[in-house]
């Protein structure tokens, strides 16, 4: 649940601007919360007023500063909320930046007037400035709607289909490619004729090709990324054992390349937090970790030297492990029948059948659709899944259900969904635990010849502290 106040001196514009389609019943559902707050309600003005002109002289009217500051304070209780101000002057919004908002529980959205709004309330309560293109508009409401728009449909739930945000356009820098529905002549223009060929293959790289083209000739500037993207891409591949992490990461459209260096690179996989880094060298290790967002929570490294110096940096290892990919396109048997993808309501049974760990963690894979699990008539015997960043993982056996096979199958089936999206699965396992590396090998999974870290990032320093050569720059 996601709510967004909007602070504005015209509330019955957001209100009837969002209240009708997919956002409307995504309101209705209770996914999303539209707050709008009436500004002029604050005012200590005895007739009302909100506005007046500016000192030093100029065109127009300013909204002043205590109505907007108490609108904020009444709405906040205090609370430290992100807070964002619309203005031509912000930072552009974009697809990444609707990303990143989505994962806010609350989020305030300051609307401007007239000629905008006295500077000194800006300075008390506004955290980031957002701009929706390079041209002015009369007030900022309409830039708080597109703005909620895009942020709330990328919140789980609001669309009914989750693969539908996904795959369209800025999805890996690309534009989407063209759509046709029936019928299918229409004033003698017909179909392409792949799209009828039921051949998923073919469909999938003819529309890929059309991605290509439609953004090299509408958005070159969004093509020289993508083109980077796949120079790395490309690059990585020559060791994809070892770089899979990284490469899936940018091939599923869910992260950024940090930085490269050389052979070298680190890539942030934006939900999750995680920073992957590629290095070489103590060097170019170095190199690409003062480059990581501020805002990481986790490292994954593939060599001992670079464990060792985020250790250094106040890391805490939580896992050395050792990885495995799938590299076949054929899906696996799946001798055990009962499997299903669990719902929020198999909460409770899941969490018996994990002996109560990571509850907070399992509930929210479990609402991202992401945990499948085995029953015995209809009990929950186990389950496993898919990583916040997108490796597999999460697999338990109850322990009176183990030596039956179930783990295995569990395993496949998550092998084959990630399968049917067009994605290499890939995981890791701790380098001690001797049964659950078997089980990868006997599954036809290779292991990376590297040994793998995990590591946790200690708490950011509060302002005004230093944190050595800790990155501050955002994602
Ligand atoms: N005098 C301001 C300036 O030159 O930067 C422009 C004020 S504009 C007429 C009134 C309000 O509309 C702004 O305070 C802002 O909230 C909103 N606004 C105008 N253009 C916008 C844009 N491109 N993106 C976001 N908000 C915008």
């Amino acid at each position: 649940m996601i709510t967004f106040h909007v602070l504005t001196l015209f509330p019955e514009m957001i209100a009837r601007g969002l209240d009708a389609s997919i956002l409307g019943r995504a309101v209705d559902q209770k996914i999303i919360a539209v707050n709008p707050v009436d500004i002029r309600e604050y005012t200590d003005d005895k007739h009302g007023r909100v506005d007046d002109t500016p000192y030093g002289g100029g065109a127009g009217m300013l909204m002043q500063a205590q109505p907007v500051y108490d609108a904020h304070r009444a709405v906040s209780g205090g609370k430290q909320i992100r807070t964002l101000y619309v203005t031509p002057q912000g930072k552009r919004f974009c697809q990444k930046m609707a990303q990143e908002l989505a994962k806010e529980e609350e989020l305030i959205l300051l609307c401007g007037h007239y000629e905008g709004i006295d500077e000194r309330a800006l300075e008390e309560v506004v955290t980031d400035y957002v701009s929706i293109g390079d041209y002015v508009l009369t007030g900022g409401e309409l830039a708080a709607m597109v703005m909620i728009d895009a942020v709330a449909r990328l919140v789980p739930g609001v669309l009914g289909n989750g693969a539908s945000a996904q795959e369209e356009s800025f999805f890996n820098d690309l534009l989407e490619y063209p759509q046709y529905t029936r019928p299918e002549i229409w004033r003698g223009k017909r179909v392409p004729e792949v799209l009828l060929s039921g051949n998923h293959e073919k469909i999938r790289n003819w529309r890929l090709e059309q991605s290509r083209e439609r953004t090299k000739s509408r958005r070159p500037d969004l093509y020289g990324r993508y083109q980077e993207r796949q120079r790395l891409m490309e690059r990585l591949s020559g060791d994809k054992r070892n770089q899979i992490p990284l490469m899936e990461c940018l091939a599923r459209g869910q992260g950024s390349i940090v930085s490269v260096s050389g052979e070298d690179a680190a890539v942030y996989h934006r939900e999750s937090g995680v920073c992957m880094v590629k290095a070489s060298s103590p060097e170019s290790g170095r190199f690409l970790l003062s480059a990581c967002p501020g805002e990481t929570k986790r490292y994954l490294v593939g060599r001992d030297f670079m464990a060792q110096m985020l250790k250094e940096l106040g890391c805490v290892e939580l896992c050395r492990c050792r990885q495995f990919l799938y590299t076949r396109k054929v899906p696996l048997s799946v001798p055990h029948k009962e499997i299903r993808k669990l719902e929020p309501e198999d909460l409770p049974h899941l969490l018996a059948v994990c002996g109560g760990q990571n509850r907070s963690y399992l509930e929210e894979r479990l609402c991202s659709g992401a945990v499948y699990g085995a029953f015995r008539q209809g009990k929950l015997t186990g389950c496993a899944g898919i990583h916040a960043w997108g490796g597999l993982g999460m697999l338990y056996v109850a322990e009176d259900a183990r030596g039956n096979g179930i783990g295995s199958s569990l395993e496949a089936y998550v092998i084959n969904r990630l399968l049917e999206r067009g994605y290499t699965p890939y995981g890791h396992v701790p380098a001690d635990r001797e049964a659950a590396l078997g089980l990868q090998e006997k599954l036809g999974l290779y292991q990376a010849g590297d040994t793998f870290y995990w590591l946790e990032r200690p708490a950011p320093a509060k302002q005004g502290q230093s944190r050595g050569f800790w990155p501050q720059n955002p994602a």
